[in-house]
């Protein structure tokens, strides 16, 4: 391996998209230095300093929530425990660990205690596949903390990798709406609608991992027992295939879609209703997520059980 491009000291990454090794510490300071331009190149925080950052417990959001608390955000947590067995334990314990280790705020939203049911069980009984009624089901979970405790701005740990992947997935597909939409920052589009940011779009998995690793940060590294056979992995394959073969195709690919792509794609203009039911904002005159829930025969309206550690 190369020596750090900064110091000639001993590496402990050598990426080869740009180019460059790095010692711990140069690693550090690039992995925030990447996530600060991000915030600032795409005006991720005009709602001011403060976030709901959307934690899973896996190295992406936990890398994340601490990279934002290292820049001198007022970072706050969000874990939905799905109830999945020893995957959702596991991830909600790591979540807790590290809000007890950096005395950071985190609100834990439990499925079961709300709904009385798990995430699994949801998917069985809506027949539908289970990353996108997962999706939608968090999506509307999370903003209703965000109204609860009156946050403007959701951060996700979506990385390069992930966005990358997404993007030739909705390529392939011709999914104009979706491509109108990837961007790392969407501004909110309702006043009880979140902005949502992804600040990690500059850095992949490896180095989420490494960053984990060299600030010794827990994660839970399982996967979703329900992600199996997801569309997603196909991509994210693809994708790693190409860029072994011809390192910095992710960023080029991802990056120029920003920059020249996706202005091609403007999207139709949506017009926002309050939902029949829940009366949350809405396209259709009832909500995805209370439709989801009828067809699973659970009650969308009960109140969510958020806990503060
Ligand atoms: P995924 O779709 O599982 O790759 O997750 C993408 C992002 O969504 C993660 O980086 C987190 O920011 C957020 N996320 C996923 N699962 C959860 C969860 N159970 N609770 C809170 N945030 C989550
Ligand atoms: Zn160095
Ligand atoms: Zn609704």
């Amino acid at each position: 391996m190369r020596r750090c491009v900064k110091c000639k000291g001993e590496p402990v990454i050598d990426l080869k998209s740009t180019n460059a090794a790095f010692c711990e510490e140069h690693f550090i300071e690039y992995f925030l230095r990447q996530v600060g331009r991000a915030v600032e190149k795409y005006k991720m925080m005009a709602g001011g300093q403060q976030v709901l950052v959307a934690v899973s417990g896996g190295k992406d959001s936990m890398a994340l929530w601490d990279a934002l608390l290292s820049l001198g955000y007022e970072a706050d947590g969000l874990h939905i425990d799905l109830g999945i067995g020893e995957y959702s334990r596991k991830s909600r314990l790591v979540c807790e660990k590290f809000a007890a280790v950096r005395g950071a705020r985190l609100y834990v939203l439990s499925l079961v205690d709300t709904y009385g049911t798990n995430m699994e069980e949801i998917v069985r009984r809506t027949r539908r596949v289970s990353c996108s009624v997962c999706g939608t089901v968090k999506r509307y979970l999370m903003n209703m903390v965000v109204q609860q405790k009156g946050y403007r701005v959701v951060a996700t740990g979506h990385n390069l990798d992930d966005e990358t992947a997404a993007l030739l997935s909705n390529l392939f597909s011709w999914q104009e709406g979706y491509l109108a939409r990837q961007y790392p920052c969407l501004p909110s589009t309702h006043p009880r609608l979140p902005a949502r940011i992804k600040p990690l779009v500059r850095l992949g998995e490896q180095e989420t991992e490494m960053y984990c690793r060299v600030k010794g940060i827990e994660f839970w590294a399982g996967d979703c027992p329900l992600a199996r056979g997801a569309t997603s992995l196909v991509y994210k394959d693809l994708v790693n295939s190409l860029e072994d073969k011809m390192p910095g195709t992710k960023r080029r690919f991802l990056f120029g879609f920003w920059e020249r792509g996706r202005r091609n794609f403007t999207g139709e203009p949506v017009e926002l209703k309050d939902c029949s039911l829940c009366g949350q904002p809405t396209t259709a005159d009832t909500c995805l997520f209370c439709r989801l829930m009828q067809k699973a025969g659970i009650n969308p309206l009960s109140q969510p059980q958020v806990s503060q550690v």
